[in-house]
């Protein structure tokens, strides 16, 4: 199977993680969720996990030139040359858009796609509440948010100016819009694999 060089997109309590999780398991990339690498370098207690865990319980972002770093070893892995990479939680600012580019070119893994899953605010707020993670208080939901609204959104046009972005219905049953993923993927792929 070709290798998959992919972004998720979507604001916090899209469902990004569950169809993140999914796509894993049909395309078999590399999973590189910034989240999931912090909060494992919190709960191990490493350097990176001590300058980390205060700005992610506040719903902060953590340093561009720190996510960069961490994001362009894991990259560097011959393992993600091998099955290529869902990129999940990054970007998430222009600057990281820019160094991703950079990247990209330097591991000669073009983006195939940046997959937007689309989910009106209101929804999320109410998804997340319930979820109750740790760092699901009120404040930092607003928080985060706000930031995706500043941060995040106008990665949007970055991504559509480059002719990489598909928006994707994410209000529904999970494999509906799982399905709606896969075809946009899938569509993506044939045309990658037809020239
Ligand atoms: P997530 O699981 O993607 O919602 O990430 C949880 C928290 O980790 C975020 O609220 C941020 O504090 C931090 N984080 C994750 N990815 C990034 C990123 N690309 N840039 C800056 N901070 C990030």
């Amino acid at each position: 199977m070709t290798a998959v060089h992919l972004v998720i997109l979507g604001r916090q309590g899209s469902g990004k993680g569950t169809q993140a999780a999914r796509l894993v398991e049909l395309y078999r990339p590399i999973h590189v969720s910034t989240g999931d690498m912090l909060r494992a370098a919190v709960a191990a207690g490493t350097e990176l996990g001590l300058q980390a865990r205060a700005l992610i319980d506040a719903g902060d972002l953590v340093g561009d030139d720190l996510i960069n770093g961490i994001v362009s070893e894991r990259l560097a892995q011959p393992d993600v040359a091998e099955n290529g990479f869902l990129l999940d939680g990054y970007p998430r600012t222009p600057d990281q858009a820019a160094a991703m580019e950079v990247f990209l070119v330097e591991a000669g893994t073009p983006l195939d796609a940046a997959v937007n899953l689309d989910v009106p605010v209101d929804e999320v707020t109410a998804r997340m509440l319930a979820r109750g993670r740790a760092d699901d208080t009120e404040e930092a939901i607003r928080r985060r948010l706000a930031l995706y609204e500043s941060e995040t959104a106008p990665l949007l046009a970055w991504f559509a100016d480059r002719g990489l972005l598909d928006v994707v219905d994410g209000l529904g049953d999970v494999d509906v819009v799982f399905g709606r993923l896969a075809d946009v993927i899938d569509g993506r792929m044939s045309v990658a694999d037809a020239s």
